[in-house]
């Protein structure tokens, strides 16, 4: 008796739901392709968006602004409504060659083979252990990502005193999840000479009534069970002590990238990144990739309303630029599909 891993075909294999994949199966759709399938491991669809409960998105395409959770839903809704199958609870776990994917789901593990796949997995913040950050392992050190998740998800309030590390984008809307759940952060810190985001962004610190330090690093983390305290390091060496019962790692986002440094795809070191063409294909022309899982290359200037570099390093990129790409990309899958023998 043989026990043959199950088989399914499809047209287009999109990996992740957030904007940039989502975006490219409405365009693929509208073009007329058939038997689109979007995988995504959650139980809900939309990525990051569904997570981040404050009012910022969506202002390109739907003319007004919209929390994180409506702008996924609105996406999603558009997809369902052009009979888009999505795919949740199910992981890719390999990307073989030619647009084999290997998955699994509550039903077990299956094979997919998709004629072209989108790799669309977004991007997460670097952890503590990723920033070599020494002190206790005490409970209430979290990142973003995993913040949003509590306290818009699931109600939960994992802090109420943190110190904040980092003054990206992402730091500021981490305040908003902390002013929606009631939480007060001590202070905010910036190991370089000014903070990542521009003025007024950066006021938002003084604002929430905490102070910003600039060139100041952890030098220590302390707490026997929970965060008791952290000890600051200034770029003088000089030392302090502050007292919170929380650490909140912000920014310095790397792409979602696992499945692709296992596979046979051509991977950039240095962004962490997939190598792709001018069109966002792979090493492997079944591939192609969109989002924040590629380092985008904004449009000139497009960043400099936030951030005091033209082109800062891990930041992540706002998801209007993220739903452009799928499309554009998309469009490119489009012209490389109709290549292919039926
Ligand atoms: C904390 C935070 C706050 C933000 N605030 C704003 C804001 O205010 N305004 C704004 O415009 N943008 C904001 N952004 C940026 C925005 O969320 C992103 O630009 C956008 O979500 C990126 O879209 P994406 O499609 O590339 O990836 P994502 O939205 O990250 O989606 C990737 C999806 O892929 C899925 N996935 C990953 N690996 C696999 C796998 N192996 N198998 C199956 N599924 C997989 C993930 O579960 C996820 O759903 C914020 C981002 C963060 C992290």
């Amino acid at each position: 008796m043989t026990n043959a891993i199950p088989q399914e075909q499809c047209n287009i294999a999109i990996i992740g739901s957030g904007p940039a994949g989502i975006s490219a199966a409405i365009t693929l759709k509208k073009a007329g392709v058939d038997n689109i399938i979007v995988v995504e491991r959650e139980s809900e669809a939309g990525g990051i968006p569904r997570h981040c409960g404050h009012i910022a998105f969506g202002f390109k395409k739907y003319k007004r602004l919209l929390t994180g959770p409506q702008y996924a839903k609105k996406n999603i809704a558009e997809a369902m409504s052009l009979g888009i199958k999505i795919q949740l609870n199910t992981t890719v776990t390999a990307l073989g060659k030619g647009g084999k994917l290997s998955l699994v789901s509550q039903q077990g593990i299956y094979e997919l083979n998709a004629k072209r796949v989108l790799i669309a997995t977004g991007t997460r913040e670097k952890p503590r252990s990723a920033r070599f950050v020494s002190g206790d392992r005490a409970l209430g050190i979290y990142n973003t990502g995993a913040l949003q998740g509590m306290v818009y998800l699931k109600q939960k309030i994992p802090f109420k005193r943190p110190l904040i590390v980092g003054t990206e984008i992402v730091s500021f809307s981490a305040l908003l999840t902390c002013k929606k759940g009631g939480i007060k952060p001590v202070a905010m810190i910036e190991e370089n000479s000014k903070p990542t985001v521009r003025w007024p962004i950066y006021y938002g610190a003084y604002l929430f009534g905490m102070p910003l330090f600039l060139e100041t690093k952890i030098h220590k983390i302390i707490g026997d069970q929970r965060v008791e305290a952290v000890i600051l390091e200034s770029a003088q060496g000089q030392k302090k002590s502050i007292d919170c019962d929380g650490v909140l790692f912000t920014g310095q986002f790397t792409p979602e990238s696992s499945l692709l440094r296992m596979s046979h795809i051509a991977f950039d070191e240095d962004t962490f990144s997939p190598s792709v063409d001018a069109n966002g294909q792979c090493s492997d022309p079944a591939y192609y990739a969109a989002g924040n899982v590629r380092q985008l290359v904004p449009e000139k200037g497009r960043n400099a309303y936030f951030y005091t570099s033209d082109n800062p390093p891990n930041a992540v990129n706002i998801s209007g630029m993220c739903w452009d790409q799928g499309a554009e990309v998309a469009e490119h899958m489009l012209k490389s599909l109709e290549s292919v023998t039926p």
